[in-house]
């Protein structure tokens, strides 16, 4: 199949990868199912929102305005509101206004950024209790926030983060709780120490917090969300006792997990990432995968952060050039694998600071909904895993449809393996992992027919 280069993500690694190419005289097609260019970090408001850059991006706003003006000044083929629904023999299925279309590609970047990595809580059903990842868009994208007393639980940058938005901007933030305790934040220093301005940052955060009369802890231990039509209170331990909150919203998240379904579609070879705790593709620093042609940039194939994907989607680029046989900047390409190198040195610390929460899936109660599009219980799991004696991700997936619902494990899967491992007594790699497989996202029923092959 013929076709040019195709990227997938339009966030900070796809942006400067199609800036690479741009620059280097080609024209790549750059997909993405959000509406304007930005990403995760730098999600742009509706039209007709007009809070200015600073509200919305607060410190990372000159980067976020840099971002955006780049891709609108970009002469290449960016295509929004796209979503790619499968990769199949050379070529993307898309779909775009209820119509799927086919699109080649001669190469292709990955650059699918990451969602949060959920760990059920009893209770995480109820109206009023959301991801981390999904009350930071609600307050960014349209302007309201997920209620007015809010509790924040779980672990990961974003716990401060998104609280101290949320307190900004108007909401009573009644309690900040991180599963991580002191002591972590005290071993991971040096390491964190390596990226002195990103941990000035977030410091400033937590002092913004504090100074703003919010009750922080560490150590704790989230035990249940309350409510009978929506969130009443959170259950919570100190080491010590329980303790009750009243709130009326719940915002809870332990880090992220990488958008991995389409590398696997493309046929990337994975492994497991400890400091991920999860399966990732391969890549080499430039960002090359396994599979001649395919790249891989940005979070979507492991958590790194915005200035790291900036990077990477630039390395990427430059990688495909240089398997283009095209003329290559070798020192700028050095610099940028030096750079990421060290971002990566930090990012050891930053897992240090926000462990993850040991021991979430052995105490996990029976009746804890874990895959709450197909209601799979952790006891379901458990029953199903001694039943059939099974000691494998995939096969539990068959026997009991843990992840084989609309979100196809994107929200469950990571939760289900650990539990999984915790029952087998074994380490979470060796469950192995959820393939991916089409469509990665619901798409509409009548899309059997056959697609349109693109211009
Ligand atoms: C909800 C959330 C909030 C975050 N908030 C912050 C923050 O405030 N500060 C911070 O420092 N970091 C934040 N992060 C982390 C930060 O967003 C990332 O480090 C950064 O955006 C990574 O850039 P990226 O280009 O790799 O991916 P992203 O910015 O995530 O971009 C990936 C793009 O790929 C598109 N995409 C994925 N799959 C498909 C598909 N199948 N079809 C079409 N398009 C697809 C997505 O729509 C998205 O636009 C957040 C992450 C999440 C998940």
């Amino acid at each position: 199949m013929s076709g040019g280069p195709v990227i997938v993500g339009a966030g900070p690694a796809g942006i400067r990868a199609a800036q690479a190419l741009a620059a280097a005289g080609l024209r790549p097609a750059l997909v993405d199912e959000a509406t304007k260019g930005g990403g995760q970090i730098y999600r742009r408001q509706p039209d007709g929102f007009t809070r200015d850059a600073r509200t919305l991006y607060g410190t990372e706003a000159a980067k976020a305005e840099a971002l955006h003006r780049t891709i609108d000044g970009l002469a290449i083929d960016h295509r929004p509101n796209t979503l790619v629904w499968n990769i199949e023999a050379g070529a993307l299925d898309l779909l775009r206004d209820g119509r799927t279309e086919r699109l080649p590609y001669s190469h292709l970047i990955l650059a699918t950024g990451a969602t949060d990595r959920i760990l059920p809580i009893p209770g995480w059903t109820l109206p009023g209790a959301y991801s981390l990842g999904a009350a930071q868009v609600a307050l960014k994208y349209q302007g309201c926030g997920i209620g007015r007393r809010v509790a924040f639980i779980g672990t990961g940058p974003l716990l401060p983060l998104v609280a101290s938005q949320y307190l900004k901007a108007g909401a009573e933030v009644v309690a900040v709780l991180d599963t991580a305790r002191t002591a972590d934040k005290l071993a991971a220093l040096p390491g964190l120490l390596r990226g002195p301005a990103v941990l000035a940052k977030g410091l400033r955060l937590v002092a913004a917090l504090k100074a703003g009369g919010v009750p922080m802890r560490y150590g704790a231990r989230p035990l249940r969300i309350l409510g009978t039509d929506r969130v009443e209170g959170l259950v919570w331990h100190d080491g010590e006792r329980e303790r009750r909150i009243d709130c009326d919203a719940v915002a809870f998240g332990t880090g992220l997990r990488s958008e991995t379904q389409l590398a696997d579609l493309a046929g990337c070879r994975f492994r497991f990432d400890p400091l991920n705790r999860a399966w990732l593709p391969e890549r080499d620093a430039a960002g090359r995968s396994s599979v001649p042609g395919v790249y891989l940039a940005g979070d979507g194939a492991g958590i790194a952060g915005a200035d790291a994907a900036e990077l990477a989607g630039e390395r990427a680029a430059l990688a495909l050039l240089e398997d283009l046989g095209r003329p290559v900047d070798r020192t700028r390409a050095a610099r940028l694998e030096a750079k990421l190198a060290a971002i990566g040195r930090f990012r050891r610390g930053l897992e240090r600071a926000f462990p993850f929460p040991a021991g979430w899936a052995s105490r996990a109660p029976d009746d804890l909904v874990v895959c709450r599009c197909e209601e799979v219980s952790a006891g379901t799991l458990r029953a199903t895993a001694t039943r059939w004696n099974t000691p494998e991700l995939n096969r539990l997936k068959a026997l009991c449809r843990v992840g084989m619902g609309r979100c196809q494990g994107r929200m469950c899967g990571a939760a289900a393996a650990e539990i999984l491992a915790a029952y087998r007594g074994v380490p979470v790699e060796a469950v192995g992992r959820l393939r991916g497989q089409a469509p990665v996202k619901p798409i509409p029923v009548a899309i059997g027919d056959a697609p349109e092959e693109a211009a």
